[in-house]
């Protein structure tokens, strides 16, 4: 059986051929698609099902976004957006995002690299798609939610305002959010494996 991902009111068949089963309708002697999912043209049966999934999601302003810092400038970070805030999907089309030295924090942000390192977990808002992706960290919920020891790899602790590692016994900066080593990364992780 032929697996082949479909739209909504795409033609998947000629009724002389398949007839219009789960998921699919007949219109004018075509069959086309209701929902978007795997088209499954059954050969022996004769009939054109699609089964339904949840279509990937697209990023659009006001959206809450989990990304990993990629990159780090003097006037901007880089963030590759992972997933969207309470959505199993995964995201279509671009997500490379950048935040801007003025996006960082409502207070004044001197060096961006003061802020956030690579490979730092942020929750960002998004403030534009086109024609690139904009994020913004100013807010106290949004900003690092995860971060690693620059010398051991190991998850940096929070301690006051800045964050800690035990082993190496170092203080390191970031802008944080407020729920620092409080966020749940189940669900965050489990979309990172699936959409790679
Ligand atoms: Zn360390």
């Amino acid at each position: 059986m032929k697996k082949k991902k479909v739209l909504p009111g795409e033609e998947v068949a000629v009724v002389e051929e398949f007839i219009a089963a789960n998921g699919t309708y007949e219109e004018n002697g075509k069959v086309y698609a209701a929902v978007f999912g795997d088209l499954e043209l059954d050969h022996e049966e004769k009939t054109a099902m699609v089964k339904a999934e949840h279509p990937p999601v697209k990023l659009k302003p006001g959206d809450t976004v989990f990304g990993e810092i990629t990159d780090v400038k003097i006037s901007m970070a880089i963030c590759e957006v992972i997933s969207v805030e309470g959505e199993d999907r995964n995201i279509t089309g671009d997500t490379n995002g950048t935040i801007h030295i003025s996006k960082v924090s409502s207070g004044y942000t001197s060096e961006v690299g003061k802020e956030f390192r690579p490979s730092d977990i942020v929750r960002a808002r998004v403030i534009q798609v086109k024609p690139s992706i904009q994020l913004t960290t100013v807010s106290p919920h949004l900003g690092v939610i995860k971060a690693l020891c620059r010398r051991c790899r190991a998850p940096l602790k929070r301690k006051g305002n800045s964050l800690y590692c035990d082993a190496c016994e170092r203080t390191e900066y970031r802008k944080y959010a407020d729920d620092y080593s409080d966020v749940d990364f189940t669900e965050f992780y489990k979309q990172k494996d699936t959409s790679e």
